[in-house]
């Protein structure tokens, strides 16, 4: 395989970081290219379970080179902590496995503490943010305050930098919000600890990909979130502040100009939402907790309990359009099998009128689901590895959504284990 980018279609929580670590094994470079530490990537292979916030999911293969791109949002004291973390468990992070763009800008101790400010002034508006200082970085990013990582290479320039920043930011996290702000003194104890740590992963990663390029290394691309997160495509305001769409991946990784060959579109069999924001197959009550309780389906990084309905064929399809998805890895297929009959979301109905079309933001409050139910199959699939032995039912499933969907399935998981996969 040349080079690919394994997205999410929906809300996140797809199962990315499942089929990145199934696939990293014919990868030579695995690249996360936007987002920060509020991911939370699911692994499970032969080293325990993981979850994953920022460190691209391909560090637990042997000669995976696994590099942070300038579009991330570079959390340190969380990138720190996920890394000592996964090495306590015997899995090596080296400056040969890890690289970390210089290009990438600092997600700084103020950017947490503002996205909680601004969701407690929210109150019952607030968009349902994970806290993790997303929102308030990348709004720094785009208004020119923040640093890049590279800058922390020369204290004395990094500090006179950030000196200007803090003026100004002191002022709306004091007159705004009425909060403390931070003293120079404090920062400065921040970039010598951050500094020493960092430095040695810290690389030119668009250096690094023009190599990878010419040697005909194969790069895989990791997303986090889904189309319908992204910051101009998905929801807005109920949206990431970054690009999960594939389109970005070449220019949040670190070389523009690289083509992407192949997009792996990761569908769940069923939809989940985290957060806040029309979700139009929401189920409630009993139905929704017996679904929510056989997916476990409760947040990686915040354990918050995720709004869950049947999947989403409206929606699904927008969202492999604005991939450009080339195939579909459909996950969690196992969960369905309680089901008698299994519900899909094949339209919408919008004032009165049924349609296909993925409404505007400000109108997807009033569209309502239309509903369709096929076959169950009525027994335990997370044992079958081979497409024949997978019950009809569940084969005629995935057949229904590969037709609907217009796009290819050549992946379906029936479990979180590396090998519980059907390759068809
Ligand atoms: P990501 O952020 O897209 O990587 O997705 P998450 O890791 O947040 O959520 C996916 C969850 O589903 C994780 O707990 C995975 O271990 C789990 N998972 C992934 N694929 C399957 C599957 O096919 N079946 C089951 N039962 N669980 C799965």
């Amino acid at each position: 395989m040349s080079n690919c980018a394994i997205v999410g279609i929906n809300w996140g929580d797809e199962g990315k970081g499942r089929m990145v670590d199934l696939l990293t094994e014919q990868f030579d470079v695995v690249v996360r290219y936007q987002g920060g530490g509020n991911a939370g990537h699911t692994v499970i292979n032969e080293k325990g379970k993981f979850a994953l916030h920022l460190l691209p999911s391909g560090i637990f293969r042997e000669g995976v080179v696994n590099v942070l791109g300038n579009g991330v949002a570079l959390d340190c004291e969380s990138l720190w902590k996920e890394m000592e973390d996964i090495r306590g468990k015997g899995v090596p992070i080296t400056p040969e496995n890890l690289k970390v763009s210089e290009r990438a800008s600092l997600l700084l101790p103020w950017h947490r503490e503002l996205d909680s400010l601004e969701e407690a002034r929210l109150a019952d508006k607030k968009y349902g943010s994970t806290k993790q200082g997303i929102a308030p970085f990348y709004s720094d990013k785009f208004q020119k305050k923040t640093v890049m990582a590279g800058e922390l290479r020369y204290p004395e320039k990094f500090k006179a930098h950030l000196a200007d920043i803090l003026e100004w930011k002191n002022l709306i996290l004091r007159r705004v919000y009425g909060a403390e702000g931070y003293t120079m003194e404090q920062m400065e104890a921040w970039v010598s600890a951050w500094g020493e740590k960092l430095c040695p992963y810290l690389c030119d990663t668009g250096k690094f990909f023009r190599e990878a390029v010419a040697q005909n290394r194969r790069i895989l691309f990791e997303a986090q979130l889904g189309s319908l997160r992204d910051l101009d495509y998905g929801i807005y305001p109920y949206t990431t502040s970054s690009n999960p769409v594939a389109a970005y991946a070449p220019v949040g990784a670190g070389l523009p100009s690289m083509k992407i060959d192949k997009v792996i579109g990761v569908v769940k069999a069923y939809s989940t939402c985290v957060g806040e924001g029309p979700f139009t197959c929401e189920w409630f009550g009993e139905d929704a907790e017996r679904l929510r309780k056989e997916g476990n389906e409760y947040g990686a990084k915040t354990g918050r309990p995720r709004r869950v309905g049947p999947i989403d064929l409206v929606a699904t399809r927008y969202g492999i359009q604005v991939q450009g998805a080339t195939a579909i890895a459909l996950t969690k297929l196992d969960v369905l099998s309680y089901l008698e009959r299994i519900p899909v979301c094949t339209r919408y109905r919008l004032n009165g009128v049924e349609t296909d079309d993925f409404p505007f933001p400000a109108l997807l409050p009033d569209a309502e689901p239309v509903t369709e139910y096929l076959d169950g199959w009525h027994c335990d699939i997370s044992g079958v590895r081979k497409w024949q032995e997978l019950p009809s039912a569940a084969r005629a499933y995935v057949e229904y959504l590969e037709e609907r969907l217009e796009c290819p399935i050549p992946y379906v998981s029936v479990g979180p284990e590396r090998d519980a996969i059907i390759l068809r």
